[in-house]
């Protein structure tokens, strides 16, 4: 399912890339070399990573990035930005015909620049007079709580309605530790306690009592479908505006896997999506948007973002190339049927799973039955050479940090071509060590929460089950460096 390319110019491409790059740093070179080798020889299941094709890699390291060019296409604030108009031109207009969006803003370097560009733009649409004056003229950086709080007022007391951390949402919705949490006052929705689904009329009931100027939806670790026509709906009825962090799925859209009320983006006001994700391209953001909000958005730089990562803006416009031809649509379906496969796998091996299955890229596993926490079985799991990462299920009793989940997805070992079979097994793989780890005793008689010991030769035997099933199925088959 990787997207082909020629391996032997590939092969060239790399080999002579290294070989500059090691007549000034050896180290960076061998860095780069190991990072090849040690993605090619692990069971990679974090459901944010993926493999980018050889095309959109090679597209980041050229003379783009020497290129300032802030402001627009055919409006900078610098001369000479034609070659950079024309590839965040066609990076736009890649976004806009693969997801139908009227409009596309193609510079955020990231998800969470992403996000930043969209509060402003919401802001900035929403509010009559911001009155940022009335704190007086201090920095950003250096308001206390207390000045935040007053900015907050001269903006307005903004709300933002989002998904809570332990439901599966993200920092950047609206959380205390992210700048998010301090712009806006916030409150969460978050899901059935028996089902674990999410509760739409919870929700609206939530945004009718607290009026917010901004309904979020989207999630990094819930296992399900959202419906966006409903929570469009909510958003309506309470005026807010509905903004979408597709950051996680954006690749399932792309596919057509989400279409209809599934697919975020007719019925949002402002989409915003990471591209590096189950999109598959390269480490970066994107916010997509209606008309009214789209001279907003553009104003990201200098609002939020400094000068464009052009090269960067470039390998958007090669994967989003890739992620509008039919092979693309195929790869997508073929992860959300990996992940029914694998929560099957699990499932019937006794694992139990938040929200009992998928319909996504992800499954979301509750270890506690087996008497370990998240982070024991992420550790155990990574000594056998299998890379998850914990995370907490709802109403975790062991909190943020040692947490009772594992978060497991199958875009990037979809990349590499693993199908059902595969799925299968990595299912049974994960079980093996999870029915092996037990925790330790402390001095005290409890058992420990981190620390853990798991079965002999487990590891062992793990890891040779993965290294086969890993060899059947290559990264970038046919690259070779020397
Ligand atoms: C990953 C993620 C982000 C942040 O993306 P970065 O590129 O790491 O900044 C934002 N929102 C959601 C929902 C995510 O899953």
């Amino acid at each position: 399912m990787t997207q082909p390319f020629d391996a032997a110019k590939a092969s060239a491409a790399y080999q002579n890339a290294l070989e500059v790059i090691a007549s000034v740093e050896p180290t960076i070179a061998g860095a780069i070399k190991a990072e090849l080798a040690d993605q090619r020889s692990s069971l990679k299941l974090i459901a944010s990573e993926n493999y980018a094709s050889p095309a959109t890699l090679l597209t980041m390291g050229n003379w783009l990035s020497d290129k300032y060019a802030e402001g627009t296409v055919g409006h900078r604030f610098y001369a000479g930005c034609q070659n950079v108009d024309t590839v965040e031109q066609t990076a736009a207009d890649h976004a806009k015909a693969l997801f139908g969006a009227p409009h596309a803003y193609v510079q955020p370097h990231s998800g969470i620049d992403a996000n930043l560009v969209a509060f402003w733009a919401i802001l900035a649409q929403r509010i009559e007079s911001p009155a940022l004056a009335e704190v007086g003229a201090k920095h950003v950086n250096d308001l206390s709580d207390e000045d935040w709080d007053k900015l907050r007022k001269a903006l307005g007391d903004q709300r933002m309605l989002g998904m809570s951390l332990d439901a599966g949402g993200h920092l950047t919705h609206g959380f205390r530790p992210n700048i998010s949490g301090k712009m806006f006052n916030q409150r969460s929705y978050g899901t059935d306690p028996e089902t674990g689904l999410l509760d739409y009329d919870a929700v609206a009931a939530a945004a009718r009592e607290f009026k917010p100027l901004v309904l979020i939806a989207g999630y990094s670790a819930y296992p399900r479908k959202v419906n966006f026509a409903k929570m469009r709906e909510i958003a309506d009825e309470v005026g807010a505006t509905l903004m979408v962090d597709m950051a996680h799925f954006a690749g399932l859209v792309a596919g057509k896997v989400f279409t209809g009320d599934f697919d975020p983006v007719p019925h949002a006001h402002v989409t915003t999506t990471t591209t590096h994700k189950s999109l598959r391209g390269p480490r970066g953001g994107m916010v997509l948007c209606q008309p009214e909000y789209a001279d907003s958005v553009d104003r990201g730089c200098p609002m939020v973002l400094g000068g464009p990562l052009s090269q960067t803006m470039a390998a958007k416009a090669v994967a989003l190339a890739e992620a509008r031809r039919p092979s693309f649509q195929t790869y997508a379906q073929a992860v959300a049927d990996n992940a029914v496969t694998l929560a099957e796998g699990l499932m019937k091996r006794g694992v139990k799973l938040v929200t009992d299955g998928t319909e996504n890229h992800l499954v979301l596993l509750d270890v506690s039955s087996y008497g370990i926490t998240g982070r024991q079985a992420e550790s155990a799991l990574l000594d056998a050479g299998i890379v998850t990462n914990r995370n907490a299920v709802p109403r975790d009793a062991n909190g943020a940090w040692y947490t009772s989940g594992v978060r497991i997805g199958t875009p990037a070992l979809t990349t590499r071509g693993f199908g059902a079979d595969e799925f299968d097994k990595v299912a049974e793989l994960i079980v093996d060590v999870l029915s092996a780890t037990t925790p330790t005793t402390t001095p005290a008689g409890a058992p420990s929460k981190a620390k853990y010991t798991l079965g002999d030769g487990v590891a062992d035997k793990t890891r040779a089950a993965s290294a086969e099933l890993l060899d059947k199925h290559p990264l970038y088959p046919g690259l070779e460096l020397a």
